[in-house]
């Protein structure tokens, strides 16, 4: 090879370097950022669109720090956790911002829905004990811990900065909403890093904002209550907080019986009538995640006319028949919905 020729080529591989650092500075603009991990045992998902690389890269990442965060705080089944530190005592606990904040506002939806939510529900919790398989209780034991699950003993000191449980052996399990909080809490850290495009989605529970680049809303696949290889539709969103509980997600069978995760405070046993409730909502994805459970205890009648009188919340409900009801506001609003599962 000439001197010339050798030169050229040199010129040639340094401009190629330049246009590979060019391009790959371009960030996300046309493509997500997407991680992936698993918190509150099961699958966290953040794709987040914004120009400048390194920072969508960090706010991702901070975003995760800031979920194990509350998975830390709230974790039922952790000794060290604050949740487990307000139920190993019968005295005022000091509480953190966050655990006061997610206490206070399933107090309120613990009235508002009728005590359908019902964060006292942690000496049932324990024994039906769906964490590790589960387990059915005998009656003795379901009653006396039916006795416990009561949200009037659970006060709120001054400025909600402790908690106390009256009755010893009281246990209080945020699992209904801890999820959906950490999810508000890991959107709030992606605008605090100026992105305006993003979705988090921590199990069942999904919070959008923005559009896509291509200005078209996020498409948010609603899972099948018996087939995970199939979607009961797909709906589109922006700046909304979606929501589902069902009785597939946690569940164990004995004698030809399902018995799933998401009890009624009343009677101690699995909330009856539906398989599946999707809420969709531009509330917060806390109250997303409790709406959806208290809608699920409330049975397809009562919680389709929860549904229908409050303000700004729509809801996909498929009953033990395998009927998808769906409230009014979804109608244009889910593409390949199915009738019947
Ligand atoms: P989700 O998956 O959001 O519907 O929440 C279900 C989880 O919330 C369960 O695994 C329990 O930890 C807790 N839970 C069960 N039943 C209730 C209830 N009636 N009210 C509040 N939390 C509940
Ligand atoms: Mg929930």
């Amino acid at each position: 090879m000439t001197k010339r020729k050798g030169l050229i080529l040199l010129v040639l591989v340094i401009i190629g370097i330049i246009i590979g650092i060019k391009f790959s500075e371009k960030g996300y603009t046309t493509k997500p950022y997407i991680k992936e991990d698993v918190l509150f045992d099961t699958y966290v998902t953040v794709k987040a669109f914004g120009e400048n690389k390194g920072e969508v890269e960090k706010a991702v990442e901070e975003a995760f720090k800031e979920m194990k965060r509350i998975q830390n705080l709230m974790d039922f089944f952790n000794p060290e956790s604050e949740v487990s530190k307000i139920n190993q005592s019968n005295q005022k606990v000091k509480i953190s911002q966050d655990t006061a904040q997610v206490i206070k506002l399933s107090l309120l939806y613990g009235k508002k829905t009728n005590g359908a939510f019902n964060i006292a529900v942690g000496p049932l919790v324990s024994l039906w004990n769906f964490g590790e398989g589960g387990l059915l209780p005998e009656e003795e034991e379901l009653n006396k811990a039916l006795s416990l699950v009561d949200l009037k003993s659970i006060t709120l000191g001054e400025e909600a900065r402790t908690v106390q449980l009256l009755k010893p052996e009281m246990k209080i399990d945020l699992g209904g909403i801890a999820k959906g909080y950490a999810t508000d809490k890991a959107i709030e850290i992606l605008k605090r890093h100026r992105i305006t495009q993003a979705l988090v989605t921590t199990g069942s529970t999904t919070k959008v904002i923005g559009l896509k680049p291509d200005k078209k809303p996020w498409q948010v696949g609603i899972e099948h209550p018996r087939d995970t290889e199939k979607l009961i539709g797909v709906l589109s969103a922006t700046n909304e907080s979606i929501s589902t509980s069902g009785d597939y997600q946690r569940y164990f069978e004995k004698d030809n019986k399902r018995y799933h995760h998401i009890l009624n405070p009343k009677t101690g046993m699995p909330a009856k009538e539906i398989m599946s409730v999707t809420v969709v909502t531009k509330k917060s994805c806390a109250e997303a995640d409790i709406l959806s459970t208290a809608i699920f205890v409330m049975g397809y009648s009562k919680g389709m006319d929860f549904v229908k009188k409050e303000k700004g919340l729509e809801a996909v409900i498929v009953t033990l028949d395998g009927k998808v009801h769906i409230s009014l506001g979804l109608k244009n609003k889910i593409k390949n919905l199915l009738e019947e599962i």
